[in-house]
């Protein structure tokens, strides 16, 4: 019986949701049993009200300030506390608990993950946008408070299972799987009119807006790169990227010998969650089983550089180090986010991000970056702005 108390940032959102119903599911199994300290989400007062009643946090948050009052409402007579803003969910993100689980979206989540990294708690990395902004120190953070930080990323999730943490000399490689999104076979004529809702329609798994935009850009398994270099100390050199369109294989380790270990599962992130929330112990719940007759095969194929631009230039930022990375993700969520509101092409995207870079690594920008989330909050305002200039160039010569 995995026995917890858990604070959910980003409740609402996909991760966050799917942590709830995985939890509810490991109660109803009579394999878990959880006390939920806090919840935190935007502006689906509906669903964040509707949480908080099944789970009776202390209080639940919501970033956005003109919706308190409905939420009050809505948690009327229940004895929880309403409270709102950025700051009350970092205050929320450092109440004692013993796993924070960080599935906010975007740069947005930084400094809850960082406020949750200080305290001791285990810290459940959805978030992947606060490794890749504050990478190392966010770890070293984390473990100098005597906590543990457990990534939810899938691909993360699969190599942390199989990882030699006693001996990483012995890794040779690691292989980030990708499925390749849903513009895996599509031209890139045809990739310069998709439309957000083509976009965010991918084929294996479902997630939230802006992550799917990254999945068929492919600047989502950038970041995991990024990502995997912090987690597990691996140059860029030695992490590759394979297409395996079926999500099966969630990540591989090569070791020094020729053997690969690979982790495997259906597709659903509930298996990285529950990973996360019971390490080093397993927690059944009703898994979806995977069924390799069935499947009958699974293929590979390498990524196309071409059409999928944001690998190269993650891996380049990954290579210049600094604050590139950091630059990489803040320009990425400005070119995703002018793209779901039709204000830029689809192949633009990829396009403000190397623009950005470029700019910023002309002015010392990049190599000036400050360390911790205080540098990288700093940093990720500027190539905003730098980002949100280009994106009005070529929005009007379009
Ligand atoms: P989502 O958009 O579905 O949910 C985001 C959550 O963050 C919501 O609760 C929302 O209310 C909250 N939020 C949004 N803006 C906020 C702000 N400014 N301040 C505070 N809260 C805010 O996103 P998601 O798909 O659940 O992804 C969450 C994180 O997990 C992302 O970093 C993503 O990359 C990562 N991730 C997601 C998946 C997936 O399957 N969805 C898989 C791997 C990693
Ligand atoms: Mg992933």
């Amino acid at each position: 019986m995995i026995e917890k108390r858990i604070t959910v940032l980003g409740s609402t959102g996909s991760v966050g949701t799917s942590t709830l119903d995985l939890m509810d599911q490991a109660e109803a199994a009579g394999t878990g049993r959880f006390q939920v300290v806090a919840l935190t989400g935007g502006a689906n007062i509906a669903r964040l009200a509707e949480q908080a009643r099944r789970w009776r946090p202390a209080v639940a948050v919501t970033a956005d300030g003109t919706r308190l009052n409905e939420l009050t409402e809505a948690l009327a007579g229940t004895g929880i506390a309403t409270v709102a803003g950025e700051a009350a969910i970092t205050e929320a993100a450092t109440r004692p608990t013993d796993l924070v689980m960080a599935a906010i979206v975007g740069a947005a989540g930084l400094k809850s993950a960082w406020a949750a990294a200080a305290t001791g708690a285990t810290l459940a990395l959805a978030n992947k946008e606060s490794l890749v902004c504050c990478g190392s120190s966010l770890i070293g953070r984390v473990t100098a408070a005597g906590g543990r930080l457990i990534p939810v990323d899938s691909e993360h999730s699969a190599i942390f299972q199989v990882f030699p943490a006693a001996a990483p000399e012995q890794v040779a490689r690691l292989v980030l799987t990708a499925s390749g999104g849903p513009f895996r076979q599509t031209s890139r004529e045809a990739m310069a009119v998709m439309t957000p809702e083509q976009a965010v329609a991918h084929p294996n798994w479902s997630m939230g807006a802006k992550i799917s935009v990254d999945s068929a850009t492919m600047a989502n398994k950038g970041l995991e790169m990024i990502e995997a270099a912090y987690l597990f100390g691996m140059p860029a050199g030695k992490i590759d990227v394979v297409v395996h369109p079926e999500s099966i294989i969630h990540s591989l380790v090569e070791f020094v010998d020729g053997s690969t270990l690979a982790q495997m599962g259906p597709p659903d992130m509930k298996t990285p969650i529950a990973c996360a929330l019971a390490w080093p112990d397993r927690m059944a719940w009703p898994a979806p089983r995977l069924d390799l007759a069935a499947l009958g095969r699974l293929t590979f194929e390498a990524p196309d550089p071409v059409r999928f631009p944001a690998l190269r230039l993650a891996r380049e930022a990954l290579e210049a180090g600094k604050g590139a990375p950091t630059v990489f993700n803040a320009a990425n969520e400005v070119g995703a986010l002018a793209f779901l509101d039709r204000r830029l092409g689809f192949l633009n995207i990829a396009a403000v991000v190397a623009e950005t870079l470029d700019r910023m690594t002309a002015t010392g920008a990049v190599s000036h970056a400050g360390d911790g989330c205080e540098g990288a909050l700093a940093l990720d305002a500027e190539a905003r702005r730098v980002a949100s200039g280009i994106v009005q160039t070529l929005a009007l010569a379009a």
